[in-house]
């Protein structure tokens, strides 16, 4: 699921009122001794803690396929099936913290859960290195808790002026071991710096190692009216994406290629660096100098710049198109063959050697990138369609979208002109085949959308295609165009 947040820069961090009770520690003669703080990163540091042992009893309920026994195994040494109440009681350290924050990872951990393997399916299914199985969270990951706001119930946010505001978590001490004549509520006043008013959020989520706090918000739906207009949308040679009516749109193609020129750079930097140890790399790796480690990390960060690129491209497009079209249609993106490995292709003459099967044209930054972008743009429309008042998506099979002519419905390999060039054999209109295309898709998607079978299609399609240009063919004839 897709949530808009905004991240905010923590400056200071002050308790106030109560002496939060952190729990109860055990001397080395056997003694219970209450632990209380006021100190801001010890009690972050609780909640932290906290937080992630919560997740942890709840993930632990989780089972994992065991090979060799044939059958579910708990993912843990063994479930802790405590409800929240019932860890609380029982777990001093868990005993004082908000109810907010030792909720949240009820949700989380099975957002995170099923997500995970979700991923790891599709994975699977493109013959890719689906990765580990989710597993707990550790010590060595992050600080890091997540507490629901809840419509004011807790984390309530106040700005100062504008740049500066201020998220109060609240919190209480069980009355028994509370401090006598103190008061039992507990605030923490996080500082933050902003850049731009918190819009409407659901939970915050706070990153004490990295010292930031995201905002989540459920996304906004799309202020829009009705437009009685159609697309659809085709992946294109030349061209990110076309649309129907002859459009192009464009991934900023000069600001990753940069991207790309620097990650190559660096790249070839750190080959240079290991063929000059004369070892292998997974040897080098190892004791690997510092340089080389930090251009590693110069060469993520490249790649999440990349992806940020991406995906705000992707939000203003979608949002674009969203706001533009009454009813988007898109083919139904099947990623398999897009990011799948060429097949490899022995050699007849030579034992051992291989003739170039096209794998280095799907390798590389751009061919990756372009792939993630369509996929990126199917499933943002997706929620994006939904959340917004008379919009609507469909998915269309593309068989053949690229060698059917738009105009005709002649279907023939021939019409395929050239990669960028349709020339229908029969009728002998010729057109930007990513556009025949993507008239071909919006075809489909009217005619999924007006319910009709094959043999009424061909008299209609003049209808769908006039529809385009001008008004819409679904709110014509009274259909609803929502779901
Ligand atoms: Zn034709």
């Amino acid at each position: 699921m897709y949530r808009m947040s905004q991240k905010v820069a923590i400056e200071r961090v002050q308790v106030r009122g109560a002496i939060p009770y952190l729990g109860t520690n055990t001397t080395e003669d056997g003694q219970q001794v209450p632990l209380y703080s006021s100190n801001p990163d010890i009690v972050m540091r609780w909640l932290c803690d906290g937080w992630r042992c919560r997740y942890n009893q709840l993930r632990s309920r989780r089972q994992k396929w065991d090979k060799t026994r044939q059958a579910l195994i708990p993912l843990g040494d063994e479930p802790d099936m405590r409800a929240d109440k019932q860890a609380r009681a029982e777990c001093s350290w868990l005993a004082a913290i908000p109810a907010m924050i030792l909720q949240s990872p009820n949700r989380i951990e099975n957002t995170d859960w099923w997500s995970a393997n979700k991923r790891r399916k599709t994975l699977r299914k493109q013959h890719r290195n689906p990765g580990m199985m989710p597993r707990f969270k550790s010590r060595r990951d992050d600080l890091y808790f997540v507490c629901w706001h809840n419509r004011g119930m807790n984390a309530n946010w106040r700005q100062f002026n504008k740049h500066h505001g201020e998220i109060i978590i609240t919190g209480q001490n069980p009355k028994p071991v509370n401090l006598a004549g103190q008061p039992c509520r507990y605030r923490i006043h996080i500082r933050v710096r902003v850049s731009q008013p918190i819009r409407d959020y659901t939970s915050i989520g706070v990153n004490w190692t990295r010292k930031t706090v995201v905002f989540i918000n459920e996304p906004l739906p799309i202020a829009r009216e009705r437009t009685n207009r159609m697309v659809g949308l085709d992946r294109g040679v030349a061209h990110t994406l076309a649309t129907s009516d002859g459009g192009f749109i464009d991934l900023p193609k000069a600001r990753l290629a940069r991207i790309d020129r620097e990650i190559r750079r660096r790249q070839k930097a750190q080959a240079r660096r290991v063929k000059l140890s004369g070892e292998p790399v997974n040897e080098y790796r190892r004791h690997a100098s510092r340089a080389y480690r930090r251009t590693q990390a110069q060469i993520a960060g490249l790649y999440a710049k990349a992806h940020r690129i991406i995906d705000d491209w992707q939000h203003k497009t979608t949002t674009a198109l969203v706001r533009a079209y009454d009813l988007i249609a898109i083919e139904n993106l099947n990623l398999q063959g897009m990011t799948r490995r060429a097949n490899i292709k022995p050699d007849p003459n030579h034992a051992g050697r291989f003739l170039p099967n096209g794998q280095a044209a799907k390798r590389g930054l751009n061919h990756s990138l372009r792939a993630a972008a369509l996929g990126g743009i199917a499933s943002k429309l997706e929620y994006k369609t939904q959340a917004a008042a008379h919009s609507r998506l469909i998915l269309v099979n593309p068989a053949y979208t690229s060698r059917t002519c738009s105009k005709c419905g002649h279907c023939a390999k021939e019409n395929r002109e050239s990669q960028a060039v349709f020339q229908c054999q029969q009728c002998h209109t010729r057109m930007n085949a990513d556009v025949n295309a993507a008239i071909n898709i919006l075809n489909r998607g009217v005619d999924h959308v007006l319910g009709l079978d094959e043999a009424e299609r061909a008299i209609t399609t003049q209808d769908a295609r006039t529809v385009q240009h001008g008004e819409s063919a679904i709110v014509a004839r009274g259909t609803s165009t929502r779901p």
